[in-house]
């Protein structure tokens, strides 16, 4: 990979950017249209929010206020947990599109496996990707066991699966059932928000390579076939994040990072939290 243009070709032939901006906690109208702005200007061309975040209108704005056709660009959103069931997901959905302010959102993904519910949600994506309404579906936190439970009744497989995935949460088997399915994993709060910026193991490659620990940690999730999208409302880090296609790590780097994994959730147990 030695583009920020660069995708990967989903499951049903859409291709979607490696590298994303998320904008989780970035607040609604002016923080997150500016960061989305300064995105797009260093090349970014994929934004990541939710109807939980609570910030679609001010993505809506960005998407309405840059200079780049919105066939380049590429709008992931999800339907949050309250919101699940089939007709519930086809309302929130709505709501979301009018936000957003699009005819078509590319990606829409079920932000938690809500038990008891996750498969009506599932039949609702089914229908919103059958009429057109969005490019792709998906999953976010789905576990082998949630996967499993869903492939038995869908007519659709999910196109990526959108996880917690840094050095200290590989999840192997997880991927490698993804790989397996053809289902594209990505990566959420890829840099755990900077906490083991500090790690040894990290600051001696970010010494190696002349490149920061975020930077490490990014480039590795490409080198690891990972979808990424970190999140920053800060112009200087919204850049740096971008600046990983220039370099490639070693395979033995690659493989110390990996061996990094302690299975440590800093976020929720998709088993416990819904
Ligand atoms: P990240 O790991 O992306 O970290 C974001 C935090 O790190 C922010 O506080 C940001 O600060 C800071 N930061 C960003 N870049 C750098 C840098 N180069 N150096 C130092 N600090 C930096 O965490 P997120 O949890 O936000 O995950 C990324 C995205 O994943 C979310 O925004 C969201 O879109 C998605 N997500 C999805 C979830 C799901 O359940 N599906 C759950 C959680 C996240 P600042 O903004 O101030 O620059």
């Amino acid at each position: 990979m030695k583009s920020i243009t660069e995708t990967t070709t989903l499951n049903n032939g859409v291709k979607m950017p490696w590298l994303g901006l998320g904008v989780y906690k970035a607040e609604d109208g002016n923080e997150v249209a500016e960061a989305i702005k300064e995105a797009v200007r260093v090349g970014y061309r994929s934004i990541d929010t939710a109807s939980v975040y609570k910030n679609e209108e001010g993505v809506g704005q960005a998407i309405h206020e840059i200079d780049v056709p919105r066939e380049d660009l590429f709008i992931t959103t999800k339907v949050w947990n309250d919101q699940q069931g089939y007709e519930e997901t086809l309302k929130a959905f709505e709501e979301s599109r009018q936000k957003l302010g699009v005819e078509v959102v590319d990606l829409y993904l079920v932000h938690w496996p809500v038990t008891g519910k996750f498969l009506d949600t599932w039949k609702a994506l089914e229908k919103l990707y059958k009429d057109g309404k969005v490019r792709a579906i998906g999953v976010s936190n789905f576990k082998v066991h949630h996967l499993e439970a869903l492939l038995k009744e869908a007519k659709v497989v999910p196109v990526v699966n959108q996880v917690e995935y840094h050095p200290l949460l590989t999840q192997p088997e997880l991927h490698n059932y993804c790989k397996e399915k053809g289902i594209q994993l990505e990566a959420w709060s890829p840099l755990t928000r900077g906490r083991i910026f500090e790690d040894k193991r990290l600051t001696a490659m970010s010494e190696k390579y002349g490149k920061t620990p975020a930077q490490i940690i990014l480039r590795w999730d490409l080198e690891n076939e990972v979808v990424t999208i970190p999140k920053s409302v800060t112009p200087s880090r919204i850049q740096a994040n971008a600046e990983i296609f220039d370099f490639q790590l070693e395979r033995e780097d690659v493989e110390k990072l990996n061996s990094m994994n302690q299975n440590h959730r800093f976020g929720a147990d998709p088993d416990e939290f819904v």
